[in-house]
């Protein structure tokens, strides 16, 4: 562990830190103390309410979400970091939302994955720390273990927990990506920041399926991002009408937070659109067979709902857009998939539009 000890020396550290997180392209840092007592208490309702629905892993890991030093023996500080994701140029949301002839797909999963190319940059980041201080102990995450990372960024002072249960910031809005270094290094911990929602609730309004059951808690059953992402079943009758267009993820609480009009556009070019998903039509999407599907989103964070999922979620969409004689005739070509998910899907997409099961097989 390191030799620096003295509290000079560890503000001069964070300082440095600060700049070198800049130069890896993250917009942001800061330090957490390893105590998160209340977002365990917090986690332990959500999930004997049994918010997290088929997220089983929730559970499986049990205290070493909210106890980091049982994740990483020796850890007593995290660094956390942001960095930005908001795609420019892209179209504009609420359009694509508001045509029901195209898919809308979360602004964070429009380009290449962000798992990998943090991490990387974490690790960067953390061997430039031990170069400057010595040897010390260290491991990075994003999204990548049981890290309760809105918590951690909260507590160091990255923003607060919005009542859609996202990170916000004052001078920054949400769309931004989190990432975390577990560390045995006693470095000086960076103030909480205050909360800013107040009176409003326009994400709780919003919510296309009602899953903010509270202000600051969410109801992963019926959140979008879950059922169009996380579930790997069938899709609850109930919310397919209420999901529309979106066939991967949902940003409605997003798009309509205030703040958000402080949100800056990401600088990495990877989180650019790609294969025009920010402006999709449904049909060209369900007709992708399974290698376009593999291929064109090769990097991509969706690819991994796998196909199946894909045609799911589109085929929900399409039976809530406007039906025309091509919608048609692509449900019915993918009437008799050889997966029964993507069967019942369709069909119930066929029902939307009157082409009940005896008019689909009759032709
Ligand atoms: S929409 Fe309003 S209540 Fe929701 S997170 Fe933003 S400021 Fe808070």
């Amino acid at each position: 562990m390191s030799e620096i000890n003295t509290a000079l020396a560890m503000n001069d550290l964070l300082e440095d830190m600060r700049l070198w997180a800049q130069s890896y392209g993250f917009q942001q840092l800061g330090i957490s103390d390893i105590n998160l007592v209340n977002a365990e208490k917090s986690l332990s309702k959500w999930l004997d309410a049994g918010f997290h629905g088929d997220m089983n892993y929730m559970e499986r890991h049990g205290s070493k979400r909210s106890r980091p030093e049982e994740l990483v023996s020796g850890t007593v500080r995290v660094i956390t970091v942001r960095m930005d994701y908001w795609p420019e140029p892209a179209a504009e949301p609420w359009a694509v939302l508001e045509n029901d002839q195209q898919g809308f797909i979360s602004r964070y999963a429009l380009g290449r994955d962000y798992h990998k190319l943090i991490r990387k940059r974490l690790s960067k980041l953390a061997h430039k720390i031990e170069k400057a201080v010595g040897e010390m102990g260290f491991r990075v995450f994003c999204d990548s273990a049981p890290v309760m990372e809105k918590a951690l960024a909260e507590k160091s002072g990255l923003g607060w927990v919005g009542k859609h249960s996202n990170i916000l910031n004052r001078e920054h809005g949400s769309y931004f990506f989190l990432g975390e270094i577990y560390t045995d290094l006693p470095l000086p911990v960076t103030q909480k920041t205050s909360e800013h929602c107040g009176s409003c609730t326009a994400c709780i309004d919003i919510c296309p399926t009602q899953a903010i059951v509270a202000p600051y808690q969410v109801d992963g059953r019926r959140c979008i991002s879950y059922l169009t992402i996380e579930l790997r079943g069938s899709i609850p009758v109930e919310f397919r009408s209420m999901m529309g267009n979106r066939i991967y993820g949902c940003d409605d609480c997003q798009l309509i937070c205030p703040w958000n009009k402080f949100a800056q556009a990401t600088v990495e070019s990877d989180y650019l659109p790609r294969h025009g998903l920010d402006l999709p039509q449904l049909i060209d999407l369900f007709a992708w067979t399974e290698q376009e599907f593999l291929s064109r989103l090769e990097g991509s964070p969706i690819r991994r709902i796998g196909y199946e999922c894909w045609l799911r979620n589109i085929a929900v969409a399409l039976g809530n857009a406007t039906a025309s004689s091509d919608i048609i005739t692509a449900l019915r070509a993918r009437l008799n998939h050889h997966s029964e998910l993507v069967q019942e899907h369709v069909q119930w997409a066929l029902d939307q539009h009157g082409q009940g099961r005896e008019k689909s097989e009759n032709g």
